[in-house]
Order: C-alpha cells, then sequence, then structure tokens
C-alpha cells in the first residue's frame, strides 16, 4: 500500500484564503504552504499578509475587502494571472455583531450577512468558473461555525448566527449544483477557538467559564487543531466528501 498520508498533499495546488491575516487564515495558510500549495493569502491588513508572505514559503498577499465586488474579481484575476488555475478557496474571512437583536441596527445586521455570507457565495462563484475547466475541479471550504446549526445567545449575535446557518445550507446546495464540474464544496463548524475573534471572550472570566462550561471538552480550540479537517476537505484524502459541513466544536453539537 502507498503511503496514505500522501493524498493529504497539497503538492502543485493553489489555493486562495479569505480572512488570512489573523486566526484560523493565518494557520491556514501557513499549513498548506507547508504540504506543498501555494497560496494567495487576501485580507485588509495589507502589512500583515506582507509579513506572512515574507516568512512563509510559497504564500503571496493580495489585498482584499471581500465587501467589495471588484477586489474579490481582482483576487481570483490576479490569482489565475499570477498562477494559471486555482484548486482550492477558504471563504474563511468573517466578523460577528455581538448585540441583543432587539437593539441591533439593520445596517449591522446587513454588513455581517455581506462579509459572511455574500461574499462567499460571490468568490465561490467566481473561483468555480475557472475550476470547472480544469481538468482536476476544485474544492471550496466555507468556513461556518456551531452557530451555523444552533443559536449563540446567550452569546448574542444575530446576524453570525444567520449567516453561518445560510453558509451550511448555502454549501449543500453549491455542492449539489458543481458536483458534475468536479467541485467540492463542504464547510467547517468550527466550536470556539482562541482567536482575535474571541480574544475579549476569552480573557474575561465570565465569557471563558461559559465557554467551558458549555463545551464538553471544557475549553476552547487552540487554532491548529483545525488543521486535521480543513486539511481533509482541502486535499485528495477527502476526494468523495461534498456538500458535509465539519464540526471541530470539541463536542459542543453533540449534546
Ligand atoms: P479573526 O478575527 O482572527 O479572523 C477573521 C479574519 O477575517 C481577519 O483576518 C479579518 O481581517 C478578516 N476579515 C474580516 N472582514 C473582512 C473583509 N471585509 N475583507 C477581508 N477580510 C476580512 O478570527 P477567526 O476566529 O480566525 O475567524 C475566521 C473565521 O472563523 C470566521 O469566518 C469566523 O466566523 C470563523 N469562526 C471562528 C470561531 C472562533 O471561535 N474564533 C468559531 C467559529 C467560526
Amino acid at each position: 500500500m502507498s503511503d496514505p498520508l500522501q493524498s493529504f498533499r497539497l503538492d502543485g495546488k493553489v489555493a486562495i484564503i479569505t480572512g488570512a491575516s489573523s486566526g484560523i487564515g493565518e494557520q491556514t495558510a501557513k499549513l498548506f504552504s507547508s504540504v506543498g500549495a501555494t497560496v494567495v493569502a487576501a485580507a485588509r491588513r495589507a502589512d500583515r499578509l506582507e509579513k506572512l508572505s515574507a516568512e512563509t514559503t510559497n504564500v503571496v498577499a493580495c489585498a482584499c475587502d471581500v465587501t467589495s465586488d471588484a477586489d474579490c474579481e481582482n483576487l481570483v484575476q490576479t490569482t489565475l494571472e499570477q498562477f494559471g488555475r486555482i484548486d482550492v478557496l477558504v471563504n474563511n474571512a468573517g466578523i460577528s455583531d455581538p448585540i441583543a437583536a432587539i437593539d441591533e441596527d439593520l445596517e449591522e445586521f446587513r454588513r455581517v450577512i455581506q462579509v459572511d455570507l455574500i461574499s462567499c457565495f460571490y468568490l465561490a462563484q467566481l473561483s468555480a468558473k475557472i475550476m470547472k475547466e480544469q481538468d482536476s475541479g476544485g474544492s471550496i471550504i466555507n468556513v461556518a461555525s456551531i452557530h451555523g446549526f444552533v443559536g449563540s445567545a446567550p452569546n448574542n449575535q444575530p446576524g453570525y448566527s444567520a449567516a453561518k446557518g445560510g453558509l451550511v445550507n448555502l454549501t449543500r446546495e453549491l455542492a449539489l449544483e458543481w458536483a458534475r464540474f468536479g467541485i467540492r464544496v463542504n464547510a467547517l463548524a468550527p466550536g470556539y477557538v482562541a482567536t482575535e475573534l474571541t480574544d475579549e471572550m476569552i480573557a474575561g472570566d465570565s465569557g471563558r467559564k461559559w465557554i467551558e462550561r458549555n463545551t464538553p471538552l471544557r475549553r476552547p480550540a487552540a487554532v491548529h487543531e483545525l488543521n486535521g479537517a480543513m486539511l481533509l476537505l482541502a486535499s485528495d484524502a477527502g476526494s468523495y466528501i461534498t456538500g458535509e459541513t465539519i464540526a471541530v466544536d470539541g463536542g459542543w453539537l453533540a449534546r
């Protein structure tokens, strides 16, 4: 039997990762680079991307605000011009709206839906148009959340929960529509992960204790604990997985 770990490698593959300037996106850029991929790291904070690019093999920076249609188009076009293909798209950029639904401004709700759902759709569509012309298709990974399956209150995030729920079912829809093009579309549903998004919550006593109380493994995840699922979905090791959302949540959704 040939080495089964070989199928997890991404040699020669080209991957776009959004929100790569910190947290899960930055970790994923380093992960993909370490198994042979060329990575186009996209985010708004160009200085952070340049640092990541300077420190990591085969990672190039592309400034991109995913709420700008023109930036999304530029990201996909630049990747194609520079590397000739797109094998993996990780829709990871995301924001939350920590506010009670009764008090939320409609503009804030719209903003979260735009970043966490609409931009993911547009980048998936732009990438799929390239992937469908390739012999080897492609893999799209949407970073959703446990709050795509269950509400987040009392850690209120109405727009976030709505967007992530939409992203989970969009994942199923795109998987069905694009299977015939050899494009797999899957999602990850992390539980609480220690990143800039959760900094304040985890640093505060009550927030951290709430996470510990509600997570069967009794702690938030470290960012590297998403590596296994991310690589499975991105690589040929996951070649028969599509339309699926994999929870990496310390048991949250099993309760
Ligand atoms: P993070 O804040 O470190 O990363 C989010 C990234 O998205 C940042 O790089 C940010 O700059 C980028 N971003 C935000 N708006 C953007 C925009 N308009 N254009 C381009 N980039 C933009 O937090 P993270 O935890 O690494 O979050 C990554 C993803 O994981 C998000 O989609 C988040 O919802 C999801 N997630 C996180 C957790 C958690 O507990 N940390 C849990 C479940 C899901």
